[in-house]
């Protein structure tokens, strides 16, 4: 039986199934929303893939980790999940037939057990859920896992307002987009700018806008004063937005706090003892760590200019390979293990509050973004894909929270442009200035999840709503 924080029983109150994308970026941020409804008394079920599924619990996987109920459905791959499918497309489209079915059926047993669903939040990847809620006369709210910039300009594409492939003109649109400074192309999401690649998954984010207007609610993992511009003009496209974010365990937040509802931050298990006892007796404010999330991949000639840039900075640095990235290092490289560590995954939320890291090297995914900004740590942004490069102007120009690593006309970014952001971050007068700003966004982070801030107020009155319906 689930509890909330004040360890009271919750058992006749509103269930909710949360329904995520199968990957990192998507299961963390709901994963932790799920949390923040337990404490609000709402019951919770996260569904998740049975691939993924059965990962964690060769892994991890043990609910009462989690504190929260889990569930799964077929996605069509139970046994490779998406890595299994022949492309995205594919895997999306099965996604929708299989997992429709399978939904339902869920819905239906949640029901014959004695545990009627009341409301389904889902991803906004996978739009069909919502028509599964619906009907079974079920609320629905849709979850943004990116940023209202992002979204405000995948919803101008969905609108025909921005036509891609940009051109000189359609440049001229995206300096005055509402909410949002000028945009040049660099500034755009990949999708956009280099239209034609991924194209499924441009088809989703666009297409999340699709069924949006008959969702009861709309939550974007985002902060009001963050982007409070670019969130006005999204809510009047989609009135039901509210931003929730960010979803980051409250103890990384208030160091007063202790990890009762929030313990478990990720699915996926780190083995994070090496890279925590490695940090323990470096100075405060001394270590650079990389990190470029989940999915993105660098070829192996990046990679080299990055261990380069690292090396050369003469810096302590912490750097995520993955496993399947491995192959890709410099042949022979070398250095001094006092001097730097690669490990394959760590807690990241763990090794950014350790006070140890100065400054994160990051391919600036939401969720890291979020992550950084709550924290407070200098960034260095090097976006990959997708929502990333729009990411990273808001991190340079909007918060002033570091600095951008150019790349040269063939998109490589140079060991001495990774060396002179790294110095530039760690010291000098921008570092300072960064780490002042950072101050500041901490506490905005903050208080928008402490209790009556912009965020909490938008869940309670989720929450409240549902209670009173149901009830
Ligand atoms: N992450 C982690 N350990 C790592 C690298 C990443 O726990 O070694 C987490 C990170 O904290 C974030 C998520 O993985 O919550 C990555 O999400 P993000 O949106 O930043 O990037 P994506 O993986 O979706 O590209």
């Amino acid at each position: 039986q689930q509890r909330n924080s004040s360890d009271e029983p919750i058992h006749d109150t509103p269930h909710c199934l949360v329904v995520p994308l199968p990957a990192t970026g998507h299961i963390n941020p709901m994963l932790q929303f799920s949390k923040r409804l337990i404490s609000k008394r709402i019951r919770v079920t996260l569904v998740l893939t049975r691939f993924v599924s059965k990962s964690i619990t060769a892994t991890t996987a043990r609910e009462e980790e989690f504190n929260v109920r889990l569930d799964s459905i077929s996605d069509g791959f139970d046994d490779g999940g998406m890595e299994a499918a022949e492309s995205t497309r594919v895997y999306l489209d099965t996604f929708r037939e299989v997992g429709s079915g399978a939904l339902s059926r869920l819905i239906e047993k949640q029901s014959d057990a004695g545990e009627p669903v009341h409301c389904v939040v889902y991803d906004h990847c996978i739009p069909w859920c919502l028509d599964v809620a619906k009907k079974f006369g079920l609320v629905g709210a849709a979850f943004l896992t990116q940023s209202c910039a992002v979204d405000t300009i995948y919803n101008h594409v969905y609108q025909g307002l921005i036509r891609p492939p940009v051109t000189e003109q359609g440049i001229l649109t995206l300096r005055t987009l509402p909410g949002l400074p000028p945009l040049k192309s660099e500034d755009l999401p990949s999708l956009v700018s280099k239209f034609g690649t991924y194209p499924a998954i441009f088809g989703a984010l666009v297409g999340q806008f699709s069924n949006i207007d008959e969702a009861d609610w709309v939550f974007c993992n985002s902060v009001y004063e963050l982007e409070n511009e670019a969130a006005d003009w999204l809510s009047k496209r989609l009135p039901k937005l509210t931003t929730i974010g960010p979803t980051i365990p409250s103890m990384y937040l208030d160091k007063r706090l202790k990890a009762d509802v929030d313990y478990g931050f990720s699915i996926f298990k780190p083995s994070n003892e090496l890279c925590m006892n490695w940090l323990a007796n470096k100075p405060n404010g001394s270590v650079v760590y990389v990190s470029f999330g989940s999915l993105a991949s660098l070829g192996p000639a990046q990679m080299e200019e990055l261990f380069s840039g690292l090396n050369n900075s003469g810096h302590y640095f912490l750097w995520v390979v993955r496993k399947t990235e491995e192959t890709k290092l410099p042949k022979n490289y070398c250095f001094n293990p006092e001097k730097g560590l690669i490990v394959s995954w760590c807690s990241q939320l763990e090794v950014l509050a350790s006070g140890a890291v100065g400054c994160f090297v990051t391919h600036c995914g939401w969720n890291s973004t979020l992550e950084g900004l709550s924290l407070g740590v200098p960034m260095v942004a090097m976006p990959q894909w997708t929502d990333q490069p729009t990411n990273a102007k808001f991190i340079r120009d909007v918060w002033g929270m570091g600095v951008r690593a150019e790349g040269g006309g063939d998109g490589l970014v140079k060991r001495e442009e990774i060396e002179r952001c790294v110095r530039e971050v760690m010291g000098g007068e921008r570092g300072e200035e960064i780490r002042r700003n950072g101050d500041k966004w901490k506490n905005v982070m903050k208080d928008a999840v402490s209790e009556g801030g912009s965020s909490d107020r938008c869940i309670s009155q989720f929450a409240g709503s549902l209670i009173n319906q149901v009830l």
